[in-house]
């Protein structure tokens, strides 16, 4: 299996740290609004690359943080008079909606970083004790990025480059060694969040954050650090700078990155105005739409967004969810028995789909050419199903279009999927009404669905359920 790995710019064969396992991590939103379907591409993206992970045997640690404390967030909450707590509560409950809506499982963890404040006290500590970080006056932890020799490697920028580039733009009054330095710990202004520290009271830096929850749920070193191409700098290549500094080894393997999703050909994002949330697009289509839609590009190009290519994606999927609904009609009434040495004989020439299903997630993950495998199936199935064949062979059909679309996540049982879509949202509403102190309403949900046959089991990383 092939990755391309930002870092060194090409192509590379897939080898983990321990074999038969991946330790992954994928940068998360900051919760302070609904998501965007830019925010929703390396959802998405990612969920696949761990799909087609699990699909090969692999077992998939997968970590995926919620920036639950930033400038935004505080903003917001002024803005509407609630503590930024409630603020980052609400949009993660909402974030994790849409994501079951766009059928992204649940990551293994889902950090919070305002749960793992003690972890960045320690790790920045440690940088301070090795000389990789220093107290200025205010109390604000700087990073001495100068002294960090591979500055630069992943973004491919040249450390005088950037030295000179910031001189122009030096902001007067900062307490900085060297204008390259980035923040690690920041003193609290009035009315914001705060934990003590060695230094002062105050919050992390976006960057210690994803360092400090790599390290806890995966270990110093990491076989694939993810997320979209904005972030390769100064983000990660400020992690890099953290995590190889306070660990003594190298971080993670492979870094992959997302290209973005655009509109008009702009890049779709809050600050533009140009976005659209998911939850805009969930009122016009079924997500799976949007799933599907996303996966008819290969990540790493830009992706633009329109009504039409909306459209294509929708009469696309359709295609796929009517073979697959016809198989199981045609199954419904089909005689039991043997598969006839005919149909064993056509069976096995779907291998050579599977193959270029499988050839084409091997090459960097191409979802794009691993689509046109799965409707080559289609059609197949299409010209190859009728009412003279027998139920075993249509469900072996069946069961190998179904197994490519699920390393997609494109569900192909439609009332399965309504039904697992209505359950997920009401777990969220019970949440919501647990939240909000409303037990009798929460209780209520719980025993609606028990009487539905579905059992809820509260864990620490949220709820589960499963079929009685
Ligand atoms: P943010 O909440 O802005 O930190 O973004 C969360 C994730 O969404 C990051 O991995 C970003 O790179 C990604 N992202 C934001 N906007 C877009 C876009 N228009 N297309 C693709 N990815 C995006
Ligand atoms: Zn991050």
């Amino acid at each position: 299996m092939k990755i391309y790995n930002t870092l060194s710019k090409r192509k590379e064969d897939f080898v983990p740290l321990e074999p038969g396992k991946v330790r992954m991590y994928v940068c998360g939103p900051t919760v302070y609004n609904l998501i965007h379907i830019g925010n929703a591409r390396p959802m998405i993206v990612f969920d696949t690359v761990r799909r087609y992970l699990e699909y090969k045997g692999y077992e998939v640690n997968y970590v995926s943080n919620f920036t639950d404390v930033d400038d935004k967030i505080i903003k917001k909450s002024v803005e509407e008079g609630i503590p930024a707590g409630e603020v980052a509560e609400r949009y993660i409950a909402e974030c994790r909606k849409d994501m079951a809506d766009m059928n992204v499982k649940p990551a293994t963890t889902h950090p919070l970083a305002t749960q793992e404040i003690p972890g960045m006290l320690d790790m920045i500590s440690t940088l301070v004790e090795k000389g990789y970080a220093y107290a200025a006056e205010d109390g604000t932890v700087y990073y001495r990025t100068r002294n960090f020799k591979g500055y630069g490697k992943l973004s491919g920028k040249n450390i005088d480059d950037l030295q000179a580039g910031h001189r122009d733009i030096q902001v007067t009054g900062e307490l900085k060694e060297d204008p390259l330095d980035f923040v690690l710990w920041k003193p609290k202004k009035e009315g914001e969040p705060y934990w003590d520290s060695p230094w002062c009271k105050g919050r992390p830096g976006w960057h210690i954050e994803c360092s400090v929850m790599a390290k806890k749920y995966l270990g110093e070193e990491i076989d694939i650090h993810a997320g979209g191409e904005d972030l390769i700098f100064p983000h990660h290549e400020n992690e890099i700078a953290q995590s190889e500094a306070a660990n003594g080894k190298p971080f993670a393997r492979y870094w992959m990155h997302n290209a973005f999703l655009n509109i008009d050909n702009k890049k779709m994002s809050k600050s533009l105005g140009n976005f659209f949330t998911v939850r805009e697009i969930a009122e016009r289509y079924d997500l799976q739409v949007l799933r599907f839609f996303m996966l008819s590009a290969h990540y790493r190009s830009p992706l633009n967004f329109s009504a039409d290519l909306m459209e294509a994606a929708k009469n696309g999927l359709e295609r796929i969810l009517t073979a697959a609904e016809n198989l199981k009609r045609l199954s419904g009434s089909a005689a039991e028995g043997d598969m006839s040495a005919a149909e064993r004989e056509l069976y096995a020439q779907t291998d050579r789909f599977v193959g270029k299903f499988e050839a084409s997630m091997e090459d960097d993950f191409n979802t794009a050419d691993a689509v046109s495998a799965v409707f080559e199936l289609v059609k197949f199935c299409n010209t190859n199903a009728s009412a003279a064949n027998s139920k075993a062979y249509l469900d072996a059909l069946s069961a190998r279009l179904a197994q490519l679309c699920d390393v997609l996540g494109l569900l192909t049982d439609r009332e399965e999927e309504i039904l697992d879509e209505d359950i997920e949202k009401l777990i969220a509403e019970r949440q919501a009404a647990r939240k909000a102190r409303n037990f009798a309403r929460a209780d209520e949900i719980r025993d609606q669905l028990a009487a539905m046959g579905i059992l809820l089991k509260d864990t620490r990383e949220g709820v589960t359920w499963k079929r009685a």
